[in-house]
């Protein structure tokens, strides 16, 4: 989805939290395959103190003023959510705007939740009004609880949803280091968490004069009566907070007079603790145990003696708190863990603005995932399974994909895109999930593009294949695996029916490829036959239309874009081996005729189109149709290039009812008006890897 932000600040750090806050939920969110562009009122004092500028997750606009920000309306109409936060210059207004301007869901984000409801109590809130809180269609806030019952009560709220800071698992690791102190606190001096830095902190270390203890932070006053074995640290830089909790064998966690009378405000230090693995001692306050679990994850303490008990209590209970403490940051309080938060409410207020529209609903269309759904054929497919209804999950590492492809896609609520390896262990949010149908199209397909990381295209083949595998298992999914006309290498038999064994070379730089699909065919009927799981093989011959990516080396995207950009064409080798080219679309329709054929196994069937010609034959149809003046050179061909290849698919028109019917000349008049229509060109002859 599209998510336009009006937020304090992205580019500046200083002086405020929001801006940590918005780049790690952003940066999770746009990880999950959104589009993100964040809106920042532009002052003097943030633009005096920019730490980012250009973030990779998102786009970063400034705007001088109200008037200003009417640049940005067609940017908020075509979002699919606008989130306003609080402490916005003019937030009333800028609220307001987005309200009239938004076409889709509008939502507060509130990152100081106890001051904003103490302000609108005195009417002194400069950036929202009480009777602005019902127009919202969901408040987010930083502090759960009782105070988003208060929000949904006597505001209005129509659904008030906690969403509290994280800590990043990668930049707030454990480290190895000798322990330097019994207990760390760190925290800028602020005189209502002081009494209890008193009594949990200094006052144990009065009583404990052997142990070793630090404060680090600024503003302390001069006059505090510091013990002698209190070390002062005044200005601790956040690069340096990981070390600073390795070398604590506990920290101290206290909180704000406000946030603890509202309970479950959890501050980001308290996570950033945790994800180091650092034992933490913290005062009580309501909700707390919602987040960690008392004696287990997090000690908490309201007096002196608690805290002296566990520092004298064995190393090996304090370093298990820590550990476990982790693994619940792992498990629950990610910036990604907030992303997925604040899609799935997104998600449904959005489904809940759509509901009269016409749409199948959720719950009784079948989920499919599309492995490799953000590449050339893999979307194609994903627009298609939506346009039939479905609800589709997309996995992609964006190796060769592209999330431009998935544009409409993503304006489906019944469309979700993780980014994900498959070789690596497949995540949660896909295991825990039921499927219908895998798709299994990731592989990158264009020799030069396979050939850049051959270990990685064997694992996508083997590792990626068997996870998938399992997870049909796991799952009862029906897989489709897309396998290749290159299992059948360089072909002696023409044209190749599914019962050729190929002639491919195990060891030239195809192989990778290659013998990896033929091993991912025999991994996939090993688990057919073992009865493990449904599966369907498609052998799939050379296949052309839009979206194929313009750089990725194959022959048809590199003759139309050096044709229209009156480049050389570069024909490989003299230009009479052959190939034969199917349209996406019938590709797509024969990819969903197996996967749905019902009875008996049919085993590999091939999809192409049979009709064959020569490099050159090609080169002279793309001359003719873009009417280019493009010269012709000749490169090297490529090793093991196959000198001719052609579907036989007598079993695909007898099992299936399936055919090809998109003429050469039409499907190829489509794509040239594809690459022609106000795209860039890009020109590649980046050749695979030649003898
Ligand atoms: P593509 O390169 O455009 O798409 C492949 C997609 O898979 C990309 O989005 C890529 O990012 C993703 N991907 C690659 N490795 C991955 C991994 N390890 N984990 C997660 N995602 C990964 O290629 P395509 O032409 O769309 O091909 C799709 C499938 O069809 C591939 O399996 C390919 O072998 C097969 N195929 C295609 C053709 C063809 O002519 N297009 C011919 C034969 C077989
Ligand atoms: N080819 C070519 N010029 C190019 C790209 C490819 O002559 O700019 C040739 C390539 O050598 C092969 C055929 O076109 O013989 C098809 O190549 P592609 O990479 O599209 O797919 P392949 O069928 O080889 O996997």
């Amino acid at each position: 989805m599209k998510l336009v932000v009006l937020g304090l600040s992205l580019s500046s750090a200083w002086g405020n939290g929001h801006a940590v806050t918005f780049r790690a939920l952003l940066s999770a969110f746009a990880d999950r395959g959104h589009e993100v562009v964040f809106l920042e009122r532009e002052t003097p004092w943030y633009a005096a103190h920019r730490d980012v500028s250009d973030p990779h997750y998102c786009r970063l606009d400034f705007y001088s003023d109200l008037q200003d920000l009417e640049r940005f309306a067609d940017e908020v109409r075509s979002a699919d959510a606008v989130l306003v936060g609080s402490y916005v210059p003019e937030g009333i207004e800028v609220g307001r705007w987005a309200r009239r301007t938004a076409t889709g869901v509008v939502a507060f984000y509130d990152i100081d939740t106890p001051v904003t409801l103490a302000r609108l109590a005195q009417d002194d809130c400069d950036y929202l009004r009480a009777d602005q809180i019902a127009n919202y269609d969901i408040y987010f806030s930083f502090t759960g609880g009782a105070m988003l019952e208060r929000l949904e009560r006597d505001h209005g709220a129509p659904a008030a949803r906690a969403l509290y800071c994280s800590a990043d698992p990668e930049a707030y690791r454990p480290q190895a280091a000798a322990p330097r102190w019994d207990l760390s606190y760190l925290g800028t001096y602020s005189p209502d968490r002081q009494p209890t830095l008193e009594r949990l902190l200094l006052e144990p270390a009065r009583r404990m004069p052997d142990r070793r203890f630090v404060v680090a932070g600024p503003q302390y006053p001069d006059d505090i009566d510091w013990p002698e074995n209190v070390e002062r640290i005044d200005h601790l830089p956040p690069a340096d907070h990981p070390a600073f909790y390795a070398a604590s064998r506990f920290t101290l966690n206290v909180t704000r007079a406000d946030m603890r009378a509202a309970g479950h405000s959890p501050s980001i230090r308290l996570f950033e603790a945790g994800s180091c693995g650092c034992p933490i001692i913290s005062d009580a306050w309501p909700g707390i145990e919602t987040l960690f679990t008392p004696g287990e994850e997090i000690l908490l303490a309201d007096d002196a003696e608690t805290v002296i008990e566990a520092l004298s209590a064995p190393v090996d209970q304090a370093r298990a708190m820590g550990e476990a403490a982790r693994r619940r940051i792992l498990s629950e309080h990610t910036p990604s863990h907030r992303a997925h938060t604040l899609e799935r409410e997104l998600i449904a207020a959005l489904r809940a603005k759509t509901k009269d529209r016409p749409m199948k609903s959720i719950s009784d269309t079948r989920t499919v995932l599309v492995a490799g759904g953000a590449g050339f054929l893999g979307s194609h497919l994903c627009d298609r399974l939506l346009a039939e209804g479905r609800h589709v999950v997309c996995l992609d590492n964006l190796q060769t994909g592209d999330l431009a492809n998935l544009k409409d896609a993503m304006k489906q609520p019944r469309f979700e895109f993780v980014r994900h390896d498959i070789v690596d262990p497949l995540p949660e949010r896909i295991t825990a999930r039921r499927f219908d149908r895998i798709y299994d199209l990731a592989c990158a397909a264009s020799p030069p593009q396979y050939q850049q990381d051959p270990e990685h295209t064997m694992l996508t083949c083997i590792l990626g294949v068997r996870n998938l595998l399992q997870l049909a298992e796991k799952t009862g999914a029906r897989l489709l695996l897309t396998s290749t006309s290159e299992v059948y290498g360089d072909p002696e038999v023409h044209p190749q029916p599914e019962t050729y064994r190929g002639n491919v070379n195990p060891i030239g730089p195809r192989a990778c490829y290659d013998e990896g699909k033929r091993a991912a065919e025999t991994l996939v009927f090993d688990y057919d036959r073992a009865g493990r799981a449904e599966v369907r093989v498609a052998r799939i011959f050379n296949t052309y239309g839009p979206r194929l990516s313009a750089a990725d080396g194959r022959v048809v995207s590199n003759l139309i874009t050096q044709a229209l950009s009156d480049a050389p064409i570069t024909i490989y080798g003299d230009g009479s081996q052959s190939r034969s080219f199917c349209y996406v679309d019938d590709m797509i329709g024969g990819l969903i005729a197996l996967m749905e054929h019902e009875g008996p196994q049919p085993g590999p069937i091939n999809l192409g189109n049979p009709v064959e010609l020569t490099v050159s034959e090609l080169v002279e149809v793309i001359l003719d149709l873009t009417g280019s003046g493009s010269g012709i050179v000749h490169r090297p061909l490529p090793a093991d290039d196959p000198r001719r290849r052609r579907p036989d698919i007598a079993k695909a028109d007898a099992v299936l009812d399936w055919r090809p019917t998109t003429a050469l000349l039409d499907g190829l008049r489509r794509t040239i008006n594809w690459f022609d229509a106000d795209r860039p060109i890009v020109v590649s002859d980046r050749p695979a890897l030649s003898a």
